[in-house]
C-alpha cells in the first residue's frame, strides 16, 4: 500500500540528512520533493500546493530543539499535516433509527455489493446488530444473485423482489418487514453505473428522499486516482452523503484518492476496504493511515485485527493441550486457518513498522501456506493427532498425496516437533531449561 509514495517522502527528507537546522533553503529543497511526490501519488495539484505551504510554514516557525534533527522534525510535521489532510479524527458511522438504514451509493464495480456484505457482517459482530440486506439493484439479476450469495455467507436475510423494476417500491417495502421482522439494521445496496449518468442520480436521489436513511455512504474505488475524487464530488453535490469508503487498499493504488477526497468532498472516510474477503473492512484512523504512508507500520490495527481473529476460549484451550502435550497437526492447522483470515499476509507484515519496504519486492502471498496445508490435508486423522507413528512409508505417501516431496514432509514434521517442545517448556513455566532444547 502506498509504497511508491511512501519511498518518494522518505528520498525527501534525506535531503535534511546532515543539515544542522532548518533554512529557508533546505527547506525549499525538501518540499519540492514532497510535493512532487504527491503529485505522483495522484493527489490534486492545489491540495500539493496548499499541503506543502502549510508544512513549509510549520518548519519555519519551529525552534528547532537539539535533541530533534531536522530531518526527523520535518517527518513529524509531514505525518501530522497529512493526517490533518486525512480528517484528523475517525468518524463512526451513524447508527441512530429503528431499524438504522443505511443507504449505499457508487459506480457499478466500485465495491458497493462486496462492502455492503462487509459492514453487515461487521455491525452484526461488533455492535450486536441484526441486519437485513436489501437489493435494489433491478438492473443486474446477477447483483441480487451475489448479494444473496454474500448474506448466506455471514447469515444475513436478503430482501430482493424478482421483476420489481422500481427501487423505491423495494425499499420501503424492505424497511416494513425489517420492522415487523424486528431487525434493527437496514442496508439498502443500490444499482450503480460504469459512470455518472443521470437516470441513475435520479434514482438513487429518489430511493433517499422515500426512505430517509440515517446514513448515506459512498463506495468508491481508491485504484481510479483522481477519478474517484471528481466521482465523489458528483455524488455528493447530489446526495450530500455521510461518509466515504475507499475500496482496494490493497492493491497497488497510489494513495491520491485517501489524501485528497476528504479535503475536496469535506466528508470523512470511515472505512477502507482491504481485500475481496468479508473480512476485509478497517474503521479509517487518519493518524494511523499518516503512519503507514511514512513506512512506520500500524502496529495497533495489526493487533485489533488479531484480536477480532482469534477466539480467547479457544487459545485457552490450546494452552490446555499445549501443558499436556496434546498439540496436535489438527490444532496447527486451525492457527494457520486463523492467521489466513486476517487478511492478504504482505499487507499484515507491512504493519509492521520497517517491514513494508524490506517486503516490497518479495512474494508472499495467501498461498504461503499452501504446501503445509496440503501436507496436513494428506495425513489421516489418526496421524494428525498422533504425530509419533509418521514413519517412513507414512511420509512418502503424505508426499506423494499432497504433491510435495519427502524432504518438505520431514521439514514440516521436524518443525512442528521443535514448536511443540518449546511451547511445552514456555506454557509449563519450564522455559529456563530453554538450553536443553539447544542441545547442551
Ligand atoms: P459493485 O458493482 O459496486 O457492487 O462492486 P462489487 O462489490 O461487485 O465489486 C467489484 C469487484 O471488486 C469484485 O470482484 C470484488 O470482489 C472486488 N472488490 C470489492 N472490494 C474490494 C477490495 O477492498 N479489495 C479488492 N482487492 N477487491 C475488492
Amino acid at each position: 500500500m502506498f509504497e511508491s509514495l511512501n519511498e518518494k517522502l522518505e528520498r525527501s527528507f534525506k535531503l535534511l540528512k546532515g543539515q544542522g537546522k532548518i533554512t529557508e533553503i533546505n527547506v525549499a529543497e525538501t518540499l519540492k520533493e514532497v510535493r512532487r511526490a504527491l503529485l505522483d501519488a495522484d493527489v490534486n495539484y492545489k491540495i500539493a500546493k496548499s499541503f506543502t505551504e502549510v508544512v513549509k510554514e510549520k518548519a519555519l516557525g519551529q525552534d528547532v530543539l537539539n535533541a530533534v534533527k531536522p530531518g526527523q522534525m520535518m517527518v513529524k510535521i509531514v505525518h501530522d499535516e497529512l493526517a490533518t489532510l486525512m480528517g484528523g479524527t475517525s468518524v463512526d458511522v451513524n447508527l441512530q433509527g429503528n431499524p438504522t438504514v443505511i443507504l449505499m451509493a457508487g459506480l457499478q464495480g466500485s465495491g458497493k455489493t462486496t462492502f455492503s456484505g462487509k459492514l453487515a457482517k461487521f455491525l452484526k459482530s461488533k455492535k450486536g446488530k441484526n441486519p437485513l440486506l436489501v437489493a435494489c439493484d433491478v438492473y443486474r439479476p446477477a447483483a441480487i444473485d451475489q448479494l444473496k450469495v454474500l448474506g448466506e455467507q455471514i447469515n444475513v436475510p436478503v430482501y430482493s423482489e424478482v421483476g420489481n423494476m422500481n427501487p423505491v417500491e423495494i425499499a420501503k417495502a424492505a424497511i416494513k418487514s425489517a420492522k415487523a421482522n424486528g431487525q434493527n439494521l437496514v442496508i439498502v445496496d443500490t444499482a450503480g453505473r460504469l459512470a455518472i449518468d443521470e437516470e441513475m442520480m435520479k434514482e438513487i436521489a429518489a430511493v433517499k428522499a422515500a426512505i430517509n436513511p440515517n446514513e448515506i455512504l459512498f463506495v468508491v474505488d481508491s485504484m481510479t486516482g483522481q477519478d474517484a475524487v471528481n466521482t465523489a464530488k458528483e455524488f455528493n453535490d447530489r446526495l450530500d452523503f455521510d461518509g466515504v469508503i475507499l475500496t482496494k487498499l490493497d492493491g497497488d493504488t497510489r494513495g491520491g484518492a485517501a489524501l485528497s477526497i476528504r479535503s475536496v468532498v469535506n466528508k470523512p472516510i470511515k472505512f477502507v476496504g482491504t481485500g475481496e474477503k468479508l473480512e476485509a473492512l478497517d474503521v479509517f484512523h487518519p493518524e494511523r493511515m499518516a503512519d503507514r504512508i511514512l513506512g512506520m507500520g500500524d502496529i495497533v490495527s495489526l493487533v485489533e485485527r488479531a484480536q477480532e481473529q482469534f477466539d480467547a476460549d479457544q487459545a485457552r484451550q490450546l494452552q490446555k493441550k499445549l501443558a499436556k502435550n496434546q498439540f496436535s497437526f489438527n490444532d496447527f492447522l486451525s492457527q494457520i486457518q486463523q492467521i489466513k483470515k486476517m487478511g492478504n499476509l504482505k499487507d499484515l507484515a507491512a504493519m509492521i513498522p520497517g517491514m513494508g519496504k524490506a517486503l516490497k519486492d518479495i512474494d508472499i502471498d495467501d498461498d504461503a501456506f499452501k504446501h503445509i496445508e496440503a501436507i496436513i490435508h494428506s495425513m489421516t486423522p489418526d496421524e494428525r493427532e498422533n504425530p509419533a507413528i509418521l514413519n517412513g512409508t507414512r511420509r512418502k505417501r503424505i508426499a506423494d498425496g499432497s504433491g510435495t516431496n519427502i524432504q518438505e514432509v520431514n521439514r514440516l514434521i521436524k518443525q512442528f516437533d521443535d514448536t511443540r517442545k518449546m511451547m511445552r517448556m514456555v506454557s509449563t513455566g519450564k522455559g529456563k531449561n530453554m538450553r536443553g532444547l539447544m542441545g547442551n
